[in-house]
């Protein structure tokens, strides 16, 4: 299975890495049991003539899995050429991008990237909160994704982020959603999408819940949390999502203009005067 970010769910999907060079996050099953590795070049080429002759309307273009970013230099930038040139009609190429893989690149091979048609980032933020990100094995703490988010950005690219409602469990729900809103205004990205924590059985923190040691959010905790983490961000201009399936309230927020308007519609459903989505029709 290819994951991809929900916006991209109309893009020419090029896998050119398996799975992802980091692999520890401790809620992630995304590529849980998949040894990480470079696609053999030559095949992707052969997977650009496929799209080539397949999807001769498609304008935009994701490449997958985990971080394709990680990907050395020069071989990263024959794939961009690869594409401008057999897929012109391609507008957009984005990436996953997360925080390792953005450090590996100096300012200049990230100027050259976004040169080469490389025009959005999607990156893991999950938490702003450093108790938080090192408990759940995420890479770095918060001031160092929030410079590699910021180098994106610098060299021209769009960045989209994504954070993790009920990372924290109970115990960190507030200092969670705080220290991610004052992480995410800083930041200042395009667009920002909250999902909500669902166990995956396999991972560490399921293990975690299992023995007793994490306790989960319920649906109203989770509720809060997007209260409290919307309340503290404040964008010059963007969108915040709630609209993943993982969510019980779904929101698209124009940020600044909708804030005030999202918060009531918040709290309505902390009312129960909002209809949520049902806990079977979750999902990832
Ligand atoms: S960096 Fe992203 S894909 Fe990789 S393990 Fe962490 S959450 Fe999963």
């Amino acid at each position: 299975m290819v994951i991809r970010p929900p916006s991209e769910a109309d893009s020419i999907l090029l896998q050119v890495t398996l799975g992802c060079s980091h692999g520890k996050c401790s809620f992630c099953g995304a590529y849980r049991g998949k040894r990480f590795s470079i696609k053999d070049e030559a095949q992707v080429f052969r997977d650009i003539e496929f799209a080539r002759e397949s999807f001769t309307e498609v304008r935009r273009l994701f490449l997958v899995d985990g971080d394709p970013l990680i990907i050395p230099q020069e071989r990263l930038l024959r794939l961009l050429e690869r594409v401008r040139e057999r897929l012109p009609w391609v507008r957009r190429v984005g990436a996953y991008a997360n925080a390792k893989a953005l450090s590996r690149k100096s300012d200049d091979e990230l100027l050259q990237l976004h040169a080469q048609g490389l025009g959005l980032v999607h990156m893991g933020v999950e938490s702003g909160d450093n108790g938080v990100l090192s408990r759940m094995g995420k890479y770095g703490d918060a001031e160092f994704i929030l410079e590699q988010g910021r180098r994106a950005i610098a060299a021209g690219m769009k960045l989209f982020v994504t954070v993790l409602l009920g990372l924290g469990g109970v115990s960190d729900s507030l200092p969670h959603a705080r220290a991610t809103g004052r992480l995410l205004s800083r930041l200042q990205p395009d667009c920002i999408g909250a999902l909500s924590l669902m166990l995956i059985p396999g991972t560490p923190l399921h293990a975690e819940r299992e023995a007793g040691r994490f306790r989960e959010l319920t649906s109203s905790g989770l509720l809060w949390e997007l209260r409290e983490l919307l309340a503290c961000v404040e964008l010059e201009k963007g969108i915040f999502f709630s609209n993943h399936a993982s969510n019980h309230l779904p929101l698209r927020v124009r940020l600044p203009k909708d804030k005030a308007a999202a918060l009531e519609r918040i709290d309505r459903a902390l009312r129960g005067e909002e209809p949520l989505r049902s806990e079977s029709a979750r999902r990832l």
